[in-house]
């Protein structure tokens, strides 16, 4: 818990006449005596062992159900800091300061471009001649994926490899490993970032009579389309939600650009080229 955030519990606890003392984002005996008695006041969601809880789970629990009581997830009231937490935390306190909730433009998308990915319209310099459907292939690569994927149209059908154009397979190796490392096994499949919705397929984008698709040259994927819809924005599509902001800093610390974090379509795609 950060100095700000224990200063808005203080203050929310003030306001609940349950706290007297500085708002110095210190949390001393004063602050947790308030925590105490403010608890029970706080609405449901608390476990009946929360008594014999620390001082700082209480802390933590109690920032839980402020964020609950004012729209905020803060997910399951534990009293444990996760990512959810977090989000919440933050999402309070943007509340606090421009009394609006975060959305999806408060991503500011990482800029990095380590390894020199083209943009859009510089593609068939960087990459060479795109794929067509009559069979010429960019040069790709047979990436191995530390985690299974179930193909979206055919989930009984598996697959532990992504194809990648030569140039961006190791910047994907490391990805994919990167994925995996940080959610595992289990989380991805309940996160459903194993469903493969496409790879390298040599088709004109979507809508364009002359614009060939990033996939054409091996360098796009999209992931679980069906929950992320062509034109969905974040209201809708589950790629949006807070638990996928570490798959895409994991992407984008790599350069690559996510449609949905940038424009807001498209929220299945990740493509190593810049938008022009
Ligand atoms: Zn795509």
């Amino acid at each position: 818990m950060l100095a700000a955030h224990i200063r808005l519990l203080q203050s929310r606890l003030a306001t609940l006449g349950r706290y007297a003392g500085p708002l110095d984002g210190t949390r001393g005996p004063l602050t947790d005596a308030a925590i105490r008695k403010a608890l029970p006041d706080l609405g449901t969601g608390l476990p009946p062992d929360w008594q014999g809880w620390t001082a700082r789970r209480l802390a933590v629990a109690t920032l839980q159900l402020v964020a609950k009581s004012e729209g905020i997830d803060p997910g399951t009231i534990d009293g444990w800091w996760g990512p959810q937490t977090g989000y919440a935390a933050n999402a309070l306190l943007l509340k606090a300061d421009t009394g609006r909730l975060p959305d999806w433009r408060d991503i500011a998308p990482s800029t990095a471009n380590p390894n020199a990915w083209p943009t859009e319209s510089n593609v068939t310099a960087f990459y060479g001649p795109h794929g067509t459907p009559e069979g010429r292939r960019p040069p790709l690569v047979k990436v191995p994926s530390p985690w299974t994927f179930r193909i979206a149209w055919n989930l009984a059908q598996t697959r532990s490899f992504l194809w990648s154009h030569e140039k961006t397979a190791a910047s994907v190796t490391r990805i994919l490993s990167r994925i995996h490392q940080h959610y595992g096994e289990q989380r991805l499949r309940d996160l459903r970032l194993d469903i493969f919705s496409g790879d390298y397929d040599p088709r004109l984008m979507r809508g364009s009579q002359t614009r060939w698709s990033m996939h054409s040259w091996g360098i796009a994927y999209d992931f679980d389309d069906t929950r992320n819809q062509l034109n969905w924005g974040a209201d809708r599509a589950s790629l949006a939600r807070p638990e996928y902001r570490p798959f895409w800093d994991i992407w984008e610390a790599e350069g690559w650009v996510s449609l949905g974090r940038t424009k807001n379509y498209d929220w299945m795609h990740v493509q190593a080229a810049r938008p022009d």
